[in-house]
């Protein structure tokens, strides 16, 4: 999905990055180290608990002194990420609403649902938006609360698998069965390796890895990395361990990139759950971490990194435009 998103997303940058710095910093603040991730599928206090999903006073929300709702600010990024697909954000029928190629959908506190399925809310667990950080938070110990708090998502994890509502996304990247879905992807060289991505992003990958092998020039940490590199996995028509909810590795949004050996790291919480209850407790130094450079490459495209996330995937890249400008950060126009 490459627009002309010059003028539009930097002005919109701009704007969410300044009404973001009294909120959205008190907030990512205060989950440090632990911020939320794609495999959560849970509520994590913080982020998802501090969401503010009332809808704003006045009609459109934009009266002086009057921070937008969190509504508000996740629409109006959304119409920012996706330009081609989505038009403006609104606020209509008492709720924000964006327009996805003619069907609107409303914000529904993160659900994103069409009027159809707006009084059918409680069935479905919202979508995480969150501010994503700029930085990797610092790391610190868990204290008992944060330990105690993990067991007890961990705990209802399995016993309550989420089911987010993936209407909204599954329009986005008109995938909504794995055949329909596999017809949208295509091979990707990358770094020497291939990968199957959604046909969307496949120019943004390719100024990522054209980013990757310009740093790699001047970095012979990037050059070992890119050398170490074993398996990449785009796309892959699954959903997220332990829920019903769909991984971006079933749209093509999401890419794996595996070293030929973690050297004794972490990379993957499930993977270390599997040995260490206490997975939480591992520290960054003892995760695989990708050169700071291979990660900002990724992000000046509108790629989260899951290593930033509490339920950690150091190795997992997805295509999210939208939480990199809810987090105030900018991405780079390429046209
Ligand atoms: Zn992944």
């Amino acid at each position: 999905m490459v627009y002309r998103r010059n003028t539009a997303i930097f002005l919109l940058s701009v704007f969410l990055f300044l009404s973001f710095q009294l909120f959205a910093r008190g907030r990512s603040e205060s989950v440090s180290p632990h911020s939320s991730g794609e495999d959560s599928g849970l509520d994590v206090p913080g982020i998802y608990g501090q969401e503010e999903d009332a809808p704003p006073s006045g009609s459109a929300g934009n009266m002086e002194n009057t921070p937008p709702s969190r509504g508000e600010q996740v629409m109006k990024a959304l119409a920012a990420a996706y330009p081609e697909a989505i038009g403006g954000a609104e606020y209509r029928d008492g709720d924000w609403a964006v327009r996805l190629r003619g069907v609107w959908y409303y914000y529904a506190g993160g659900r994103l649902l069409t009027g159809e399925f707006r009084s059918r809310s409680g069935e479905y667990d919202p979508q995480p938006f969150y501010n994503y950080p700029e930085n990797l938070p610092p790391w610190r110990e868990p204290s008992q609360e944060d330990a105690e708090r993990f067991r007890s998502m961990a705990r209802s994890r399995r016993s309550t698998p989420g089911k987010r509502a993936q209407f909204f996304f599954d329009d986005l990247w008109r995938s909504h069965d794995r055949a329909e879905s596999y017809e949208r992807v295509k091979s990707l060289r990358f770094l020497g390796h291939s990968v199957l991505v959604h046909y969307s992003i496949l120019e943004e990958l390719s100024l990522v890895e054209e980013k990757i092998l310009a740093e790699a020039k001047t970095s012979a940490e990037v050059r070992r990395w890119i050398d170490s590199l074993e398996t990449l996995t785009g796309w892959n028509w699954r959903t997220i361990a332990d829920t019903q909810s769909r991984s971006f590795h079933a749209y093509g949004a999401a890419i794996d990139l595996l070293p030929r050996s973690l050297g004794g790291m972490e990379t993957y919480w499930l993977w270390t759950a599997e040995r260490s209850p206490e997975w939480w407790a591992v520290p960054y130094s003892r995760r695989f971490h990708p050169p700071e450079a291979v990660i900002k490459a990724f992000e000046n495209y509108g790629f989260v990194w899951g290593g930033k996330w509490t339920f950690f995937d150091t190795m997992h890249f997805e295509y999210r435009p939208e939480l990199l400008l809810l987090g105030g950060l900018s991405i780079e126009a390429h046209r």
